[in-house]
This record gives structure tokens, C-alpha cells and sequence, in this order.
């Protein structure tokens, strides 16, 4: 495939915009080459700038659940457009929208719209700490919850006790209040909260991870937070944004039958649009302004396209109750079609799957959190990558995104992507 144009765009972009991407997994950092400039997207595919099709595994991180420029969602944006694009003021649309979230998730009775998945957690977090009295927060090395400050934290040294900066600009008195433990290891949690009594306001987690490629929470591991939540009267926090409206109608929370206090979502739930969202009981969501002392706001919130597009995913979500069954089978058929050419071919590796979220680790031992994920041959994902674009196929650009499958795949596309898996696989 012939990538001259989006070589020539990448080189004016990085003029104007920073490494010529507004969002730094864009630029190919991790694989090397040069990032493909989309035209115009169309169900499961992406046309580039080349005039090449490539089959989409990414799908915009997630949003694009029944696929590119879906007829309902694009037909709803266009006719709100007409009628005005933002006013700052209360519209009906708001409410529908989260009467039928409300609907359609378990556990919450109120939700509040933001703007992007790091606004929902970051504003999450400060409703946990205004809701608790209380400053620290947990959360999981590995698991990404937006780019706010107290999310950028590595752990430090003293991991047991305090948190350090990831990036420049963050400040050390804010990684104070942020304690790392491993994923999958309540034991690493519990040392936490012996270390910090009666200071931990809230535990913060992708109840799938999607941010280390994807890893699926293992046995009783959800269970045991929320009961050790409820022991030391710390608020559970789901981070939804991945997996919520894709995992289940109500997210993870459906899937694993367990009852998050705050759950935080975007992706799906804007339908493709900037759009943000957390949720909670009517005691928790009540502290929030105006109603609590708790401040939050913004500007586009609940924006009439974003709210439109939104509201036409989530009703058709809503409707087709056959679609995350499809999905998790679509996903299955691919999971073993990869896994029997991978095996075929003897390249080491370890395919983790929910429902439709899944990645390929080029590690040969089971991947169950940020330490076994980093273990993945990172030569031989690059070349990988590449040999899948060369087919035409678009997979994340670093080893440590998960594939978000669309409902346009068809099986046709799943085989010949499983074929180009085979074909790369012989080069490896
Ligand atoms: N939480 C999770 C689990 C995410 O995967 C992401 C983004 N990939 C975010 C939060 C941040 O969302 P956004 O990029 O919309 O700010």
C-alpha cells in the first residue's frame, strides 16, 4: 500500500501541531512509519488519503460500535445542526438522553454529561472526595483514566505509600494523594488501605482493562474490592468509558453482577461525538453543583449534537438486544481463528478477549496485569502491525491498546483478516 499522501500531510502537520497529532498515540511512536491520514470512514472500513480501504479494528478507540457513519447517528446530528449547534441553556434532549442511560445501566439514579472520558474521571474522582471527606485515592498501574493530573502517577519508590509524577507538569503534591496497586492483586490493595487508613476516598478501575492491551478481571477479584470497599467505607469507582454501552446494556456492572459506586463513561455513549458522562446513586450525584458543595461544570456539556448522537446510539444499543451477543461471537471467531494460525506458525503469544474488546500480547505466559503485559516482544508487535497494514488491516499502534470490534464486521472480514494474520504470521 502507497502512503505518499498522508507522509506528506503527517510532514505539514508537525509544523503547526505538536508531533503533528492532537492525541500522542496517533503518531505511530510505538510501531515507527508514519500515521495514516483518514478521508472518510464508512461502516467497518477507513478510506486514507492514498485512497486506500482498511479494515477497522480500532474504531475510534471504541465509539463506533455499529460502525462508521452509522445512517441514525449521522441523520440525528444533522438534523439538530439546523436547528442550532449550542446554546448554554437546558434542552429536552439532555433528559432523554439520561432517562434512557439511567435505563439501561444498573445501580445509578443520576448522570451528569462532560465532554471527553478524562473530564468524567477526573470529575468522578472529586465527587468521591468531596462525597468521603477524603483525599487519596487507588488506583491501578497500568489502567488509564485520562491524561488529569492525578491520573499521570507511576509508582513511586515507596509504592506503598505515595505515588510519583509521570509527567513533567504534575506536581508531587498531587501524586501524594494517588497509591498504585497491581491489577488482579487485592492483596497489593489491601496493603494500600492498611498503609493509609481512613484516607483513601475512593478505588478507580477499568473493571476490563482496555489500556494494556485488554485483560479481563480474574475470578473473584471485582468482588473482592467492593467487599473491601464497603470494609473500609471507601467508594468503588468504575471506569466505563471503554467498556460501558459495549460490554453489556449496562456495562461491566451488568456483566460481573457487581455494583460500582460512581461509574464513569464515554466513547459509545457520545455515538462517535466528544462526549463524557459519570454516574451514581441520588446521594452521591446530589452533592454535585448546583444541588451540592461539589463544583463541576462545562461550557459544551450536554451539547445538542453530541447529546443527539448520543441518544440514537444508545436507543438503538437499547432495542437490538442481539448486538453485544453478535459482537462477543464475532469477536470469539476471531480470537480463534488468530489464535490456531499464530499457534500453527509457533509465535508465542497470549489473546485476551471480553465480549468485543481484544488484543494479541507477543508473550508466551498468561497477561494478567501492567508488569505480565510488559513482557510482550515489542520487535515482533511492531512488525506485526506493519505486515497487518500491508493487507490492509488496521489494528491499535502499540501493544498496549485493545481492538474494539464493530457490528459492520462482517465474516468475510473476520476471515480475511485471519488469513492476513497466517500470511504475517510466516514472516515473523
Ligand atoms: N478511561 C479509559 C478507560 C480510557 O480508555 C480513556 C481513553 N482511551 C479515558 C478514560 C479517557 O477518555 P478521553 O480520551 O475521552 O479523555
Amino acid at each position: 500500500m502507497i502512503y505518499k499522501r498522508s507522509s506528506a500531510l503527517f510532514a505539514e502537520a508537525e509544523k503547526v501541531i505538536p508531533g503533528g497529532v492532537n492525541s500522542p498515540v496517533r503518531a505511530f511512536k510505538g510501531v515507527g512509519g508514519t500515521p495514516i491520514f483518514v478521508k472518510e470512514a464508512k461502516g467497518a472500513y477507513l478510506y486514507d488519503e492514498d485512497g486506500n480501504r482498511l479494515i477497522d479494528y480500532i474504531n475510534s478507540w471504541g465509539p463506533m460500535i455499529l460502525g462508521h457513519a452509522h445512517e441514525p447517528v449521522v441523520n440525528a446530528v444533522v438534523e439538530k445542526a439546523k436547528k442550532g449547534t449550542s446554546f448554554g441553556m437546558p434542552t429536552e434532549i439532555e433528559t432523554k438522553i439520561a432517562e434512557l442511560a439511567v435505563s439501561m445501566v444498573p445501580h445509578i439514579d443520576k448522570i451528569r454529561f462532560v465532554n471527553s472520558g478524562t473530564e468524567a474521571c477526573m470529575s468522578a474522582i472529586r465527587l468521591a472526595r468531596g462525597f468521603t471527606g477524603k483525599d487519596k485515592i487507588i488506583k491501578f498501574a497500568g489502567c488509564y483514566h485520562g491524561h488529569s493530573d492525578s491520573f499521570l502517577i507511576q509508582a513511586g519508590s515507596g509504592a506503598s505509600t505515595f505515588g510519583t509524577p509521570n509527567s513533567p507538569g504534575v506536581t508531587q503534591g498531587t501524586a501524594k494523594d494517588t497509591l498504585l496497586a497491581n491489577y488482579n492483586d487485592i492483596d497489593s490493595v489491601a496493603e494500600l488501605i492498611g498503609a493509609n487508613k481512613k484516607e483513601i476516598a475512593c478505588i478507580i478501575i477499568e473493571p476490563v482493562a482496555g489500556n494494556m492491551g485488554c485483560i479481563p478481571p480474574k475470578g473473584n477479584f471485582l468482588k473482592e474490592l467492593r467487599l473491601i470497599c464497603d470494609a473500609n467505607n471507601i467508594l468503588l469507582v468504575f471506569d466505563e468509558v471503554m467498556t460501558g454501552f459495549r460490554l453489556a446494556k449496562g456495562g461491566a456492572q451488568e456483566l460481573y453482577g457487581i455494583h460500582a459506586d460512581i461509574v464513569c463513561f464515554g466513547k459509545v455513549i457520545g455515538g462517535g461525538l466528544p462526549v463524557g458522562a459519570f454516574a451514581a446513586r441520588n446521594e452521591i450525584m446530589n452533592y454535585l453543583a448546583p444541588e451540592g458543595p461539589v463544583y463541576q461544570a462545562g461550557t459544551l456539556s450536554g451539547n445538542p449534537l453530541a447529546m443527539a448522537a448520543g441518544l440514537a446510539m444508545l436507543s438503538e444499543l437499547n432495542t437490538d438486544d442481539k448486538v453485544f451477543k453478535r459482537l462477543a461471537e464475532k469477536t470469539e471467531y476471531l480470537h480463534k481463528g488468530m489464535f490456531k494460525v499464530l499457534n500453527d506458525n509457533g509465535i508465542a503469544h497470549t489473546i485476551n478477549r471480553v465480549g468485543s474488546m481484544i488484543s494479541v500480547h507477543f508473550a508466551k505466559d498468561e497477561v494478567f496485569d501492567f508488569s505480565t503485559a510488559a513482557k510482550g516482544n515489542n520487535d515482533t508487535f511492531k512488525a506485526f502491525f506493519h505486515g497487518m497494514l500491508s493487507h490492509g488491516i488496521y489494528i491499535a499502534p502499540s501493544a498496549f491498546e485493545t481492538w474494539f470490534l464493530t457490528d459492520a464486521l462482517t465474516y468475510e472480514d473476520l476471515d480475511y483478516t485471519i488469513n492476513a494474520v497466517h500470511k504475517v504470521a510466516k514472516t515473523l
